[in-house]
């Protein structure tokens, strides 16, 4: 089995990030069915190398419920997701990559890279705290702050809002998201949404309205920007507002 630049078997590695990305923020019981479909892997498959992964202390199972990492596991999972955030960060930053091409590179060379050769691309972009895509980068520690974002699905009518946060695994749609000159840290406001799943319609600056699906609206991680107040006076507002 090929072993990453630290030892671990490459499965292992991205086992651990697969399910480190299905637990989420909450750390959830990850289903072997989930991982399964997340890896492309047989549930049968899954299994044997859950067992694997548990018995080497990386994971533990929760009966009924599936797995979850380990205070181990996750720092290792952690390490991974660093050195892909980090090379999709220099490939975009340094190497002019689009960011809809750096994922699947990243993919690969997320285990070959020495955690060296990470350190001094970090450094010399100056420890970026996000990716092209809007996740957060864990710290060398280990630590990650994941940003509270709303869906653009669930952005009110009438809402400012800032694009933060995308999925980077789906090229297409990062091109399109690019055609439709929406990027992390670009400002539009939400002018529509229809009822029965209908699609949310966006203002961006100098560009006609566009409607995205909700299917797709879902998937953007939004930061709400409050209007600037227009200095009421604080004694006016009703207690508990
Ligand atoms: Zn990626």
């Amino acid at each position: 089995m090929p072993q990453s630049s630290v030892g671990l078997s490459q499965a292992t590695e991205d086992y651990l990030k697969a399910i480190y990305g299905l637990a989420g923020d909450q750390e959830r019981a990850v289903q072997t069915t989930d991982l399964a479909g997340a890896l492309a892997i047989s549930p049968a498959s899954v299994s044997g190398m859950l067992r694997r992964l548990s018995k080497d202390g990386l994971l533990s199972h929760l009966p009924y419920r599936g797995v979850r990492l380990t205070a181990t596991g996750r720092r290792l999972a952690l390490r991974v997701v660093r050195r892909h955030r980090i090379l999709e960060c220099y490939l975009t930053n340094r190497l002019g990559y689009d960011w809809n091409a750096v994922h699947a590179e990243a993919e690969r060379l997320e285990h070959a890279v020495s955690d060296e050769l990470v350190e001094r691309m970090a450094l010399v972009l100056g420890d970026p705290p996000y990716d092209p895509h809007g996740a957060p980068i864990p710290t060398r520690d280990g630590e990650i702050a994941v940003p509270s974002l709303i869906p653009l699905a669930e952005v009110p009518i009438g809402t400012l809002a800032e694009l933060r946060m995308v999925d980077d695994k789906d090229a297409e749609r990062l091109r399109y998201l690019t055609s439709l000159g929406l990027e992390v840290g670009t400002r539009f406001e939400v002018v529509d949404r229809q009822p029965f799943d209908g699609p949310v319609t966006i203002g961006l600056p100098g560009r006609p309205p566009v409607a995205l699906g909700l299917a797709l609206a879902r998937t953007l991680g939004c930061r709400i920007h409050e209007p600037e107040p227009r200095s009421p006076p604080e004694d006016s507002l009703p207690a508990g507002a």
